[in-house]
């Protein structure tokens, strides 16, 4: 059997007084893409969150288990040192910081040092494989990217860190079509080029055309209602959610 990277135990999650994660189980192995997707305000972007650690919300229940490690209680800051990678719906602007200084400190923090030739050699192949104006690496982080750019720029980070799991929350909204595809190659680069394993939630399939899926979770209310292969995503595309919300219900 293959290695896994992520184990979710029962995860139940709130933030203030409300419930939002019920019960959550998921397993992720090696080499692995997995979908997430569900209708609005089912959960999907509270899990991506829960999972990285981010404070905003409490774990009353259940485990999550990287890498073979409980981090259930670990913060967000160890989590992503570890080899854990969200690409947030809405990325962080850091004036003063380039993004080329940005990835060379993130991949120092895990490697140690990197000789800068290789680095900018690797750096300028990536950024052409995302088709990216090679000035963007000396701008500051996401400041005055289109949303476009700022979605390359976070693949160009996955693509150069190699995390062992990647998170990817909404990558491909409001990218046009040009873009959704020089980012599903990105992915797809980054998931040839070592084991690692991706947690794609979206509610749209238009990513998913140029990626293999192995596993589809669909989640209505905070809960995982139904699990299957790739041809799920095709059943949701014909038919959509209700039938998963009314077995939700029942
Ligand atoms: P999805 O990503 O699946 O669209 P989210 O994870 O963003 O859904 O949201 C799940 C639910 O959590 C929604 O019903 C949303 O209204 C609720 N929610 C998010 N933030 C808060 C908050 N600060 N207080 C109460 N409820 C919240
Ligand atoms: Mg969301």
């Amino acid at each position: 059997m293959s290695q896994q990277i992520l184990q979710v135990t029962g995860l139940t999650a709130r933030i203030e007084e409300k419930e939002l994660l019920h019960g959550v189980d998921l397993t992720i192995r090696k080499g692995e893409t997995h979908v997430l997707m569900g209708p609005n305000g089912a959960g999907k972007s509270t899990l991506g969150y829960v999972l990285m650690g981010s404070p905003k919300y409490t774990v009353t229940d259940g485990s999550i288990v990287f890498e073979g490690q409980d981090i259930t209680e670990e913060s967000a800051d160890k989590r992503a040192r570890a080899g854990m990678f969200l690409s947030f719906q809405e990325p962080l602007e850091v004036p003063g910081l380039t993004l080329e200084s940005f990835i060379r400190s993130a991949l120092q923090q895990k490697v140690g040092h990197v000789r800068y030739y290789d680095f900018k050699k690797e750096l300028a192949r990536c950024m052409e494989i995302l088709q990216m104006d090679p000035d963007y690496a000396q701008r500051s982080l996401n400041v005055g990217f289109s949303g476009g750019e700022k979605k390359k720029a976070e693949i160009l980070q996955l693509m150069m860190l190699k995390p062992s799991l990647a998170i990817l929350d909404e990558t491909d909204s409001g990218l046009d079509v040009d873009a959704v595809r020089l980012v599903s190659r990105g992915i797809e680069e980054y998931r040839k080029s070592q084991e690692g394993a991706l947690l794609i939630i979206t509610h749209s399939t238009r990513i998913l055309d140029a990626l293999e899926v192995d596993r589809t979770h669909v989640m209505v209310n905070g809960r995982i209602v139904a699990d299957g292969d790739g041809t799920l995503v095709d059943e949701i595309n014909r038919s959509g959610y209700e039938r998963f919300e009314q077995s939700a219900e029942a």
